[in-house]
């Protein structure tokens, strides 16, 4: 059900994941996130920075404010957003480095490409025994942000479909059957997140897109729609379910080639028992925003990535402001969020290119909301009364 953009319209909103401050040096390692609260420098420094976090974005005008990923450690490329949630996963074991099918070299992945390095640094983990108790704690996570701020906190996670494409199986059957076991085990999480009182849970990359031209996969679109659906069991009659699809942000780098579409897949998401579906616009200028618009039914509301987190160069307002109309002649204001493509990342980019694609998002969105006759949002960061260089008069 709607909680946080109920009866709302372009709503302003980033992904997830935030630029690491570079005085964050503590690490869970592996530890709950509640032995590290537990821990003074640990507690220090992610608190600290969840407080940069949100003043950033208050900064900015943001109206759905994100954590920033900040409890993921600092791993090579991004890889804690997979590793934090395998790590604590009952049944599942070490990470090693395994060979890589020979198939899977090709020539824009391998040796002298930067996802190579990726994938040499992602170090997998071995699925060892039955999935039991999880430690996530993602409402420990909300609950450390949500006094901080009177806007809704969205804490967002890598989904059941990603940590089973990422974990090599050596305890079920197959691969469906390791789906269904970790789909269940994180629906208890979500549900702990709810108790809190999150007003929305963001669940990350269901694996329909990435999947869906991939004979070779062994799990088809109708099993990922209807384990995820047992992935997000009884979260809408308690808050605001989104899913976040992208093509990828590991490194900050396109995962798939510009020619993929989401086409086949949106009949497909369009069966997810959620609120609001993420997908990504600015990466090719809102092409596919009329599939958007034809293809997803109407109780859905769609953030669209208006904002390039694989770009340094700041958006200007009137460019978000043009991609923004052009989503107008699909999906009507109600139903429009607007987001980023996928997560800035916490080592793709630095702190002050998130903040200032964060700026342009919101004065492009206000141009807009001037023109429907919606109230504009104020922007401390554009006032000039804040600005630290005194205006000459006249
Ligand atoms: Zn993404």
């Amino acid at each position: 059900m709607f909680v946080a953009t109920k009866g709302k319209a372009l709503q302003t909103t980033t992904t997830g994941a935030l630029p690491r401050p570079s005085w964050f040096t503590e690490n869970l390692r592996g530890q709950p996130l509640s032995v590290g609260f537990s821990q003074r420098l640990y507690r220090e420094q992610h608190m600290d920075c969840l407080a940069a976090n949100v003043a950033m974005q208050h900064k900015a005008g943001i109206d759905i404010m994100v954590d920033g990923d900040c409890r993921l450690d600092d791993d090579w490329a991004g890889r804690s957003w997979v590793a934090y949630p395998l790590e604590r996963i009952e049944g599942i074991g070490p990470f090693e480095v395994v060979p890589q099918p020979a198939g899977f070299l090709t020539a824009d992945r391998g040796p002298g490409d930067i996802m190579w390095e990726v994938i040499e640094t992602r170090m997998t983990p071995s699925v060892i025994g039955p999935i039991g108790r999880t430690r996530l704690e993602l409402d420990r996570a909300y609950r450390a942000m949500a006094g901080m701020t009177d806007k809704p906190c969205k804490i967002g996670t890598a989904s059941a479909q990603i940590l089973t494409m990422m974990a090599d199986n050596k305890h079920y059957k197959d691969r469906t059957e390791l789906l269904y076991a970790l789909s269940d085990a994180l629906n208890k999480e979500y549900h702990a997140m709810c108790d809190a009182g999150a007003p929305l849970i963001q669940i990350e990359e269901p694996e329909i897109h990435q999947t869906i031209h991939d004979h070779d996969c062994p799990i088809k679109p109708d099993t990922w729609v209807d384990a995820f659906n047992r992935e997000v069991k009884g979260l809408r009659q308690r808050t605001e379910v989104w899913a976040h699809t992208c093509w990828g942000s590991p490194a900050g780098q396109r995962v798939l080639p510009m020619s993929a579409s989401y086409e086949k897949a949106l009949s497909y998401y369009d069966q997810l028992d959620i609120d609001v579906l993420c997908v990504e616009g600015a990466s090719n200028k809102c092409a596919e925003v009329p599939l958007y618009g034809k293809l997803l039914s109407k109780d859905k509301k769609i953030a669209v990535g208006i904002l390039n987190h694989r770009a340094l160069q700041i958006e200007k307002p009137e460019e978000v402001a043009d991609l923004i109309r052009t989503c107008l002649k699909h999906i009507e204001p109600e139903r429009l969020i607007l987001a980023s493509d996928c997560g800035f990342g916490r080592q793709a980019m630095s702190r002050i290119h998130a903040f200032y694609k964060m700026v342009a998002l919101v004065r492009g969105a206000n141009i807009v909301r001037k023109e429907l006759g919606l109230p504009e949002t104020y922007i401390p960061a554009t006032d000039p009364k804040l600005s630290m260089v005194p205006l000459a008069k006249g």
